[in-house]
């Protein structure tokens, strides 16, 4: 781990030691293609895989054959809006997703545009929730996929999945369910909340980058068509010699969470409480954008009237980690999207830090950070008013 205090767990995780230390074999003495049916290698390796698969369809309620891997959640969501609007019925030509989507499932909604499908964005309110009503009036028979997020990865707000599954049943519409950020803390049974397809990513919990998975239900129809072409691995939607090593370190991650969700939900809120205590006793005027009703245990968005925070996260560099907007929406200069949605106002994202706790952040970390964005905070407004 680097020197500073991580506070940056929704753009990505440490790898947790145990997941490491599973992997490690998958480096070397196992080389062998989990596709090779011929010798013990081949076989050994795709136990290892399958192994994994149930592990990961474990910590949903999916059966292992519904898990595909894939290289994560940003391949996982494309493959759910390009490949079910491809295999959609002529009729069914709209997408619907809501305005706080990750770039990943907005950037291919738009991409179908190109391809003739109308694209509806569902409103959220100022609570970072999406508009129940005007989801519900999207879908209809004409829709080829839904897609909404569990849980925003900028503020941590919860989406309701129920409802927006029994919008979509109604209509006969695939319901399409981003959960990268919703797997490190919301226990999501796929088939009690009514799921279609689902995106996971293992870096987001404590495991590797570079590989995550969509749940496909089993008995869904049509199936999505795959984004290319080769072996007919992973049941020919996502074909290619899977990395096993990282399969194995996505099933680790998933196997440890089910034993420990529960545990690194209660250390994240506390952890969470006591930083925005400690910043609200040092800085009044501090504000959390978006509800903290069934908020991510181990987010905090939170607005600093008149700081810039790209000015704030530099002040903070090395000792402190964190971001504004997502890290995938970083480069760009452009406000965030989902505050922007939200209806803060561009000064107002572009005065908005998101800080992400999880299972390896202590309580010293929380408050060394408190008191570091705490005086940054009011060395930036001090020199702002020079
Ligand atoms: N969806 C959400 C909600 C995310 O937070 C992220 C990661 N920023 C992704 C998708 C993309 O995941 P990956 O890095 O595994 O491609």
């Amino acid at each position: 781990m680097g020197s500073g205090i991580y506070l940056d767990y929704q753009a990505s995780t440490p790898l947790d030691p145990r997941v490491t230390e599973a992997m490690a074999p998958y480096w070397t003495e196992f080389c062998g293609n989990a596709h090779s049916g011929e010798h013990a290698f081949g076989w050994a390796a795709d136990e290892a895989v399958e192994d994994a698969r149930a592990r990961v369809a474990g910590l949903v309620g999916a059966d292992p054959d519904e898990i595909v891997f894939t290289s994560g959640a940003t391949e996982a969501n494309n493959l759910a809006l390009l490949g079910m609007a491809r295999a959609a019925a002529p009729e069914r030509r709209k997408v619907v997703v809501s305005a706080i989507e990750h770039k990943s499932v907005l950037a291919a909604a738009r991409a179908l545009t190109e391809e003739g499908f109308d694209l509806t964005v569902v409103p959220v309110g100022p609570d970072g929730v999406v508009d129940r009503g005007a989801l519900a009036s999207a879908v209809d028979s004409r829709t080829a996929v839904v897609s909404v997020m569990a849980v925003n990865n900028e503020v941590g707000t919860s989406q309701p999945l129920r409802h927006i599954a029994d919008a979509c049943d109604e209509a006969g519409a695939p319901f399409h369910v981003d959960a990268a950020q919703a797997m490190a803390f919301l226990p999501i049974d796929v088939v009690g909340t009514g799921i279609d397809l689902m995106s996971l990513s293992a870096h987001k919990c404590c495991g590797p980058k570079g590989v995550g998975a969509i749940y496909v239900r089993r008995g869904l129809s049509p199936r999505p068509r795959p984004l290319t072409f080769g072996g007919g691995q992973e049941g020919g939607l996502r074909p290619g010699t899977l990395p096993v090593p990282l399969c194995v370190g996505f099933g680790e991650a998933c196997a440890i969470l089910e034993r420990e969700r529960a545990k690194d939900t209660l250390h994240a809120a506390a952890l969470r409480d006591r930083f925005l205590g400690e910043l609200r006793r040092r800085l009044p005027d501090v504000r959390v954008n978006g509800t903290m009703d069934g908020r991510h245990p181990g987010n905090l968005n939170l607005h600093f009237p008149g700081v810039e925070a790209t000015l704030l996260l530099n002040a903070l560099q090395p000792h402190v980690a964190a971001a504004s907007g997502s890290a995938c929406t970083s480069g760009f200069q452009e406000p965030s999207h989902v505050l922007r949605a939200m209806g803060l106002t561009p000064s107002e994202a572009a005065c908005s830090v998101r800080f992400g706790m999880g299972r390896f952040a202590t309580e010293a970390d929380i408050m060394r950070a408190a008191e570091l964005v705490a005086s940054a905070v009011a060395d930036l407004r001090l020199a702002g008013a020079a």
